[in-house]
């Protein structure tokens, strides 16, 4: 017998019209490309977008065509997601850190239309402009006044492009499966893999993004979005924030630890979101300049994910800002919301040893996400915290496949999909990732964690950041070496910080060396990029 309710599809454009008549005078802030802070709201941002989306159907976009975004956080970014997903077409957001030749690869194969980029990365488009022949038109996201000077084929003026259109519109009733957006993954082996959300998909992961126990956003937060609108729609907190019209704060291209420390205090931030990249810019920031985030910040809650949050980032935040991390894990092909660690009640009785080794945990599954890990041969392991697998995910913001069938089948016989990662699963549910499958360390058949290594030696004071890469050995078949960048000014042998790393993990985890270095090599979302960090050292040998 079928249930007697209404059949509605979920649509990203119901997002934008709710905030607009329930929340019309939420505020959107944004530090904008041209310099100054811009202020507006979701009532503006609503009829904003209406006024896009007649734009794009003047220009001739259909729906299921593919319209392309270089740009920062920002309102114009915002109004995009609305116009373009709305009126039935898919916005394909460009990480711009990429290398030119893989844009130019994502945005042939993404046979994009259309190409909206913030003022600062013209002169990369010009550039590229010559290798993308399937690109009709760019529009510069900006007023005439700030026009880049810039030799592009048909380059047309934001403001001007859509400010003579009508607030007019009415939003089309798509197929709530049809396409909305498009983000490639970064492909750090490969080429670059597309991830196509629905509107279906991307409205239940919002609703996720909005529970309590999901991302916790709400009206009364006022969210610091750090996490870029070209990296997995910026965890969905444009879609998110306008289900429930929390105030939105987009720092535009200023990521350096002073812009981000003025938002957070200027703004009354009360919940910020970043990898865990960002925050050591804003930790040096605050300990140069002798502030005080404790006293002069309302940052209560800080969601951490992309990579693992460190314990000392979470005591940092802790003890320094006041604030809690919300550790969580995701990934490009889950929207990207998978999993988010939060204390439960009868925690509270733990001791801050006990805590924070929950903390450090990636974290329970959110509804939507069903998780498992299994063996070499899929067999399905305990959830008893100690046994590590393959995590395999399913669920209905789980991508199913690659744009046009890229990297073939990718969900076994039930529909489970490999995250590449190893983890373990505690009797609580509690996720701890312990590596990237292909960073695994194997030593005497046994495996090391990399991550656990990291954590822990970036507990030492004087270390900025630490990798662990597993080195051919004779004997055990890999060792780990601990690569470190140490704090500026500060010192710091490899004795000490083994000494360190002693009765923090197993003691044969601990590393037969450590090797210093200026700097470690990041991928375009500022996660450790092993496989170069392995190729700088391919002819190191490990000290007899
Ligand atoms: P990419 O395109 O580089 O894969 P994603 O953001 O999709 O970018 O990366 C997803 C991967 O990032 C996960 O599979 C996992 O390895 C890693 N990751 C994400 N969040 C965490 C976390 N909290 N702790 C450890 N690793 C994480």
């Amino acid at each position: 017998m079928l249930g007697n309710m209404q059949q509605q599809p979920l649509l990203v454009s119901s997002l934008i019209e709710h905030a607009a008549r329930n929340h019309p005078r939420a505020e959107l802030v944004s530090r904008s490309s041209e310099g100054p802070l811009h202020r507006t709201s979701y009532g503006a941002v609503a009829q904003r977008a209406r006024q896009a989306a007649n734009a794009l159907v003047r220009m001739g976009i259909k729906p299921g065509d593919r319209v392309a975004t270089l740009a920062w956080n920002g309102y114009r970014h915002m109004e995009l997601y609305y116009a373009v997903a709305g009126m039935g077409a898919v916005l394909h957001t460009v990480n711009p850190r990429l290398f030119a030749e893989q844009l130019e690869y994502i945005v042939n194969h993404a046979d994009d239309e259309v190409v909206f980029f913030d003022i600062g990365f013209a002169p990369l488009l010009e550039q590229l402009a010559p290798r993308l022949p399937n690109v009709k038109c760019y529009v510069a996201m900006t007023d005439r006044q700030h026009m880049p000077s810039c030799v592009l084929p048909k380059l047309l003026c934001y403001e001007e492009w859509m400010g003579a259109e009508s607030a007019d519109y009415e939003w089309p009733m798509l197929p709530e499966d049809s396409a909305c957006a498009l983000c490639y993954t970064s492909g750090t082996t490969g080429n670059p893999k597309g991830v196509l959300y629905s509107h279906r998909s991307t409205v239940l992961h919002a609703m996720a993004a909005c529970t309590v126990d999901g991302m916790g956003l709400g009206a009364a937060e006022t969210a610091l979005v750090v996490v870029p609108m070209f990296h997995v729609n910026a965890w969905g907190m444009p879609y998110a924030g306008a289900m429930c019209g929390a105030k939105l704060v987009f720092p535009g291209p200023a990521l350096d630890g002073a812009s981000v420390y003025a938002l957070l205090r200027d703004e009354g931030v009360t919940l910020a979101l970043g990898v865990p990249t960002v925050w050591l810019a804003l930790f040096r920031h605050v300990e140069q300049e002798k502030l005080r985030p404790r006293a002069e910040l309302l940052l209560g809650r800080v969601l951490i994910g992309g990579s693992a949050a460190p314990g000392a980032m979470i005591a940092t935040f802790a003890e320094v800002f006041g604030a809690e991390v919300i550790h969580a894990w995701g990934m490009t092909e889950l929207s990207p919301l998978g999993a988010v660690c939060r204390l439960l009640p009868r925690h509270a009785a733990l001791g801050p040893a006990g805590k924070m080794r929950l903390r450090e945990k990636q974290g329970r599954a959110v509804f939507g996400v069903a998780m498992k890990i299994v063996d070499d041969e899929d067999r399905e392991l305990a959830r008893d915290g100690k046994a590590s697998g393959r995590l395999l995910v399913r669920g209905p913001w789980v991508a199913a496949g690659y744009y046009r069938g890229d990297g073939g089948e990718v969900l076994d016989a039930d529909g489970w999909f490999d995250t590449g990662d190893v983890a373990t699963i505690d009797p609580d549910g509690y996720m701890h990732i312990t590596d990237r499958a292909k960073d695994v360390i194997k030593s005497g058949g046994e495996w090391i964690s990399s991550i656990d290594l990291e954590n822990a030696a970036m507990g030492h004071p004087a270390v900025a950041e630490a990798a662990v890469i597993g080195v051919a050995h004779e004997k055990w078949q890999e060792r780990p070496l601990l690569v470190v960048v140490l704090k500026a000014g500060a010192q710091a042998s490899g004795a000490e910080l083994r000494a360190h790393l002693e009765g923090k993990v197993a003691s044969w985890w601990l590393p037969d060396d450590v090797q210093f270095v200026e700097q470690l090599p990041h991928t375009a979302t500022g996660k450790l990029q092993k496989m170069k960090l392995r190729e700088m050292f391919r002819d190191y040998r490990l000290p007899a």
